[in-house]
């Protein structure tokens, strides 16, 4: 990233200096989004591409490529093509967790489903003891003002345990492509403990049932990156969570045949909750 230097005054660096002790963002963080809302740069998007109603549906071929899609950010989670392997967008580096862990994926990667934002946290906390992955949620519950509102969440510390899943590709030369249940089923499972990591997820709201995976979505990544997937279980202490609340959502529909042509209309709640929380 380009660097900025300039001269400031000294009230406003006392400002600044006391936003950073109040808030723990970084420098850059309060400069860009303060840069960000005097210039009019939409900073707080959160750009989706496809749906998990389509993924239920085996709607899992190419959309995106990891280069179009890290246009729309830098922090975010999803999969790739053929449901072969788990998202992890940190720092603006998108990470592809496989059967043998995770790495960097190539720019030109096909994406069928991803969510992705310019990561600007307005708020952070110290979760002092977390002893499940559901007792981390209802903590970052406290934090969110709204049912009704998207938040993007990172989470960073040494993590007693973590149990994460990466979706296996299992398309069928005879029965096309693996739904998300069919992927699902064939996961390879990690653990892992006394790790450092960072857990990068979000929240979505319950109306938003068909279009993403409603509630927290976690994925972690190690911080030596050999560790990663989809998140099942965790446990903690002083672990530092971020939090940003996301009001401008876009989604971009996948303009391909296969997309185009599914039947999007049932209510595929019940086989998006089985593939996202088994384990
Ligand atoms: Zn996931």
């Amino acid at each position: 990233m380009p660097e900025l230097r300039c001269a400031i005054s000294r009230s406003l660096q006392d400002a600044l200096e006391a936003r950073r002790a109040r808030t723990g963002e970084t420098l850059d963080h309060i400069v860009m989004a303060a840069l960000a809302d005097a210039l009019q740069v939409d900073h707080a998007t959160l750009f989706q591409i496809s749906t998990t109603g389509a993924l239920v549906q085996g709607v899992t071929g190419e959309a995106i490529t990891v280069a179009e899609l890290s246009r729309h950010g830098d922090f975010g989670l999803g999969t790739f093509a053929g449901l072969d392997g788990e998202m992890v967008v940190l720092d603006g580096a998108t990470y592809r967790v496989g059967e043998d862990g995770p790495a960097l994926a190539p720019a030109d990667a096909q994406v069928p489903f991803a969510v992705i934002t310019h990561f600007l946290p307005q708020r952070q906390v110290t979760l002092e003891a977390v002893a499940s992955l559901a007792d981390l949620q209802a903590q970052l519950d406290l934090e969110r003002g709204s049912d009704n509102e998207f938040f993007a969440v990172r989470i960073e510390g040494r993590f007693e345990a973590v149990r994460t899943r990466t979706v296996g590709r299992a398309d069928s030369p005879t029965e096309g492509p693996a739904t998300l249940v069919e992927a699902a089923a064939g996961q390879t499972l990690f653990a892992f403990e006394q790790v450092e990591g960072v857990l990068v997820g979000f929240w979505t709201p319950t109306y938003l049932q068909t279009v993403n995976v409603v509630g927290w979505h976690l994925h972690f990544l190690s911080a030596d990156r050999r560790g990663g997937g989809h998140l099942l279980a965790c446990s903690g202490r002083n672990l530092k969570a971020a939090l940003q609340p996301l009001a401008d959502f876009r989604m971009a529909i996948p303009e391909t045949p296969a997309f185009l042509q599914a039947d999007l209309s049932s209510d595929m709640r019940q086989a998006l909750e089985q593939a996202e929380k088994q384990g």
